[in-house]
């Protein structure tokens, strides 16, 4: 298919950037999907595609997710993505990154990227010096480093919203919780579970990980194929996608699916069936948009607890994804896109009318350039 062609299949995308520099080896995509709400912000993937059209493809699904999670999440931001296409174990250079800067710096704050799959904050580093518009940088560069613990602080507050929701309960104790992956957002969250009193059992394919943490906690190990269709009243994906598929969805006994993992239903139409099975899905989206909520605070001028405080908001925007839910008669995963848009409308109209499409939400943009110097 016709590159043109493409982009206007996967959406309505505002600007698709094509970026090459012989010199670098550098051969990026960065999709820019809304700016309504605010910058489109989104990571850059660094990843071996096979050809240039799974890239693009690749980029203009990434970038529209951005935009339905940060409006989801109440934020100033829109959605937009970068893809650099390069084998991320042997070809990052100095010069790749540097050149990537460039190409965004050109776009003035219209785009803000940050790390992502293949790409680290040491990568960041090199695109920092040659744009300020780089955000989850490192700490010690006044960033605010590794998202992790936010991503997961938001995931509690999606299950504590879940639960209220479906078991009617304030309270996490006693509530029997199985967590799959243990990896970063995973170990964070189950010390966030066992501190509200959360019966909790764990299951990751790295043995080592299980037992340092059952260790630490007195927990029971599952095996990773059974956790998922395991007996528990919440079940957390925090490992890989699509574990909600036409294998496990006759056989799960959970009450709730609301974790940290991206992408947890193989197709849309799972949403449905769980809805049917009486299964309340906690959209992964509206869970998971803890670390997003953290680099915003980047944006505004960082502190950690200002992190973790508006990752509490993950609970009231489930609650209202719960609402829609209830009272359109439709799945929580279509709920959560409903809200989304209709942000995207409301504010986005209003911000038209009231400052101009290219307002932007922060002090910031001017802290940020400060901040490079
Ligand atoms: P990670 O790589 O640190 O951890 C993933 C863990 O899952 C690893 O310990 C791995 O061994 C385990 N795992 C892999 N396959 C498994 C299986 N079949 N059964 C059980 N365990 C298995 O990744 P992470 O940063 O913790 O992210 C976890 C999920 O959360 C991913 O889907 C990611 O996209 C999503 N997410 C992460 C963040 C963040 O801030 N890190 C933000 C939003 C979404």
């Amino acid at each position: 298919m016709l590159t043109f062609e493409l982009i206007e299949k996967h959406g309505e995308h505002e600007e698709v950037i094509f970026c090459h520099n012989k010199e670098a080896g550098l051969k990026a995509i960065i999709a820019i999907h809304n700016t309504s709400l605010g910058p489109a912000l989104g990571g850059t993937r660094m990843w071996n595609y096979n050809n240039e059209e799974e890239a693009l493809v690749d980029v203009l699904r990434l970038s529209k997710g951005m935009t339905y999670k940060a409006s989801a999440a109440g934020l100033n931001l829109g959605g937009g993505k970068a893809v650099i296409i390069g084998d991320p174990k042997s070809q990052k250079t100095e010069a790749l990154f540097r050149a990537f800067g460039t190409y965004v710096n050109s776009l003035q704050g219209k785009y803000i990227t940050a790390e992502d799959v293949g790409t680290t904050v040491h990568d960041m580093e090199y695109v920092f010096m040659e744009t300020p518009y780089v955000t989850g940088i490192p700490v010690a560069f006044g960033g605010s480093g590794d998202p992790s613990p936010y991503t997961a602080h938001g995931t509690l507050m999606g299950i504590k919203a879940a639960v209220k929701e479906k078991l009617g309960s304030d309270s996490l104790k006693g509530v029997r919780v199985a967590v799959q992956g243990l990896g970063n957002v995973g170990s964070h969250l189950v010390d966030f579970l066992v501190k509200e009193g959360a019966l909790v059992t764990i299951a990751d394919i790295d043995t080592i990980k299980t037992k340092r943490i059952s260790e630490k906690h007195g927990l029971e190990i599952l095996d990773p194929d059974k956790i998922i269709t395991s007996e528990c009243d919440v079940l957390a994906p925090c490992a890989l996608g699509a574990v909600i598929n036409d294998n496990t969805i006759g056989n799960l006994k959970c009450q709730t699916v609301a974790g940290g993992a991206n992408n947890q239903l193989a197709e849309p139409r799972h949403g449905e069936q769980l809805m049917e099975l009486g299964i309340l899905y906690a959209p992964d989206y509206v869970v998971n948009a803890g670390g997003l909520m953290n680099v915003f605070v980047e944006l505004e001028g960082y502190s950690s607890e200002r992190a973790f405080e508006k990752t509490t908001q993950v609970f009231d925007n489930l609650m209202h994804v719960f609402k829609i839910s209830k009272e359109e008669g439709i799945a929580t995963h279509r709920a959560a896109d409903r809200l989304a848009e209709r942000r995207i409308t409301q504010i986005g109209d209003l911000r038209k009318h009231h400052h101009g499409r290219t307002a932007r939400p922060f002090s910031t943009l001017k802290e940020m350039t400060r901040r490079q110097k």
